[in-house]
């Protein structure tokens, strides 16, 4: 099996065991691709979203957030295109009975042929060494060459067919390029057919005057519909934004990669508006500003990569994802969209409300453009939490499991810890607790040898192991256990607070953004 498939599943098993992620009703088998966060999923994923909250929203005096409803009107859905155009085209292996999205196929096989020139390159690097010019090699590499080319006809011939609604061509282009079921290696594949991915549901209880409605595919509606309201309001001046974080559904057609690709997922999304003709210079500021969020948690800078979009969606100009570099390989962790004025002037024609700006310096009115930035929160917290798992070999060469989470997305900041469960300790370090929670989230275990404590600390990713013992009876001093380094201090109880805040607040991590 390979590396990267062992990896994904340790993942995986280590946020059940430890308490982070459920398969959603579990007793009844489960639902596909629809998941539970679990004690300290639930506090993992509520840091992340408050640490781009804070980000997005508190930081940005021209940017507020709101909380609009999953449901909408079900005309919001017409307008943006959703009812005719969010489809995914899939197709089926007749052999493995197994069901994939056909752009996806087209598009792993164009990521082998990246591969391969990546190793071109990687090759001649190490051969040429210091003077190895990069850029001169793939513009003039022969073998670099053809696989970088190839890569861009297909996909630009896949956009195309899609665009026009050409599914025999896609399908062609499946056979041509003997793209096989990766499971089985079967080629016996279907028509590609597509697929609309909104959950309908029904409003009222008659079933005669029942209204059809959608569960929301995307919370960026939600935003447009409620622009005109929030800028009158709030009284926001052109550029600014309006955010929001929030479920979505799609009845996504694959499902097998754990939370990377849900049926019910959540979003944080911001909406900037802009003057028209401004749009290209705020989509490459939020793209670089997106980017230094992502790399201020520490995970790595090689572990991020721009992806420009070749097929555009209906609503935007240009499109970049921020790809990560999960366990199966980079995929798209984030979308930045300059969407134009697509869903307003949609929205005001279907509704027949004017949803325009009163640009006081130009002192007329127009609909404004729109820089979209969308990132998926359990695609966050995969990313973190795959990143974060180490298995490291100590010196004494036994092996420890580390969750090197950022610090200040850590579920737990500090578990505190008696030595003993006598002569007093267990009520100190109760009394350390109770002076603790106040500021930070904090954990009180006494049970199995320290030891074997630290450890179970390491794999819930606490960046802080507090050890109360009998030294702590007569100075009022603990031992401070650190998770990376395993390294202990000294350190006077009345210290505490400002020794971990110094290393968990959000203001510290946040200032790597600049
Ligand atoms: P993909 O190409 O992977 O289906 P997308 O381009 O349709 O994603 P967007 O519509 O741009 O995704 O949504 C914005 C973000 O929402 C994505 O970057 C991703 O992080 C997240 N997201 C989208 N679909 C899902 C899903 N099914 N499960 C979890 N997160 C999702």
């Amino acid at each position: 099996m390979a590396k990267q498939e062992d990896i994904f599943k340790n993942v995986i098993s280590h946020a059940k065991e430890y308490g982070f992620i459920f398969p959603s009703s579990e007793i009844y088998d489960g639902l596909s691709a629809v998941y539970d966060y679990a004690q300290n999923g639930a506090e993992l994923k509520k840091n992340i979203r408050e640490y781009w909250w804070k980000a997005m929203v508190q930081m940005h005096e021209n940017i507020v957030g709101i909380d609009a409803a999953i449901l909408m009107h079900p005309t919001t859905w017409k307008a943006s295109g959703h009812v005719d155009a969010f489809n995914d085209p899939l197709i089926d292996n007749k052999d493995s009975k197994k069901r994939f999205r056909a752009d996806v196929l087209i598009e792993d096989y164009c990521e082998k042929l990246q591969q391969k020139a990546q190793k071109e390159i990687e090759k001649a690097r190490e051969r040429f060494g210091d003077a190895f010019d990069e850029a001169q090699f793939v513009a003039t590499n022969g073998r670099v060459v053809d696989y970088l080319s190839k890569k861009k006809t297909i996909l630009e011939r896949m956009a195309k067919s899609l665009d026009s609604g050409d599914l025999e061509d896609v399908k062609a282009l499946i056979e041509e390029l003997e793209i096989a079921d990766p499971d089985t290696g079967s080629k016996n594949w279907t028509e590609v057919r597509q697929f609309n991915l909104m959950f309908g549901t029904k409003l009222g209880a008659a079933a005669e005057n029942a209204m059809d409605l959608y569960l929301r595919p995307e919370t960026a509606q939600g935003i447009f519909v409620n622009f005109l309201n929030v800028q009158k309001t709030g009284r926001m001046k052109i550029p600014f934004g309006i955010a929001q974080t929030g479920k979505a559904f799609r009845n996504e057609i694959v499902a097998r990669q754990f939370i990377f690709r849900m049926r019910e997922f959540e979003q944080m999304e911001m909406q900037f508006f802009v003057k028209p003709g401004e749009e290209m210079k705020w989509y490459e500021y939020w793209k670089e500003t997106r980017l230094k969020w992502h790399q201020s948690l520490g995970l790595g800078a090689e572990n991020y990569r721009f992806h420009d979009h070749e097929k555009l969606a209906h609503y935007a100009n240009a499109a970049a994802d921020i790809e990560f570099n999960f366990p199966f390989g980079f995929k798209e962790l984030e979308g930045i969209h300059s969407r134009t004025d697509f869903d307003l002037k949609a929205h005001e024609q279907y509704s027949g409300k004017k949803l325009q700006y009163f640009d006081t310096e130009e002192n007329k009115n127009y609909v404004p453009y729109v820089v979209e930035t969308s990132v998926g929160l359990d695609r966050m917290f995969l990313a973190v939490f795959s990143k974060s798992l180490q298995e490291e070999t100590l010196e004494d060469g036994s092996t420890r499991t580390v969750l090197r989470l950022p610090s200040v997305l850590a579920p737990t900041k500090a578990a505190v810890l008696p030595l003993v469960k006598k002569d007093g300790l267990p009520e100190l370090a109760r009394e350390i607790v109770e002076e603790l929670k106040w500021d930070f989230n904090v954990s009180y275990d006494e049970k199995d040898a320290v030891g074997r404590r630290y450890r179970r600390q390491d794999a819930l990713g606490t960046p802080f192991c507090i050890t109360v013992d009998h030294q702590t009876l007569e100075d009022q001093t603990v031992t401070l256990r650190h998770r990376d380094t395993m390294v202990q201090d000294r350190v006077k109880i009345a210290d505490l607070r400002g020794i971990i805040n110094a290393e968990v607040s959000m203001r510290n991590w946040l200032l790597r953004t600049k």
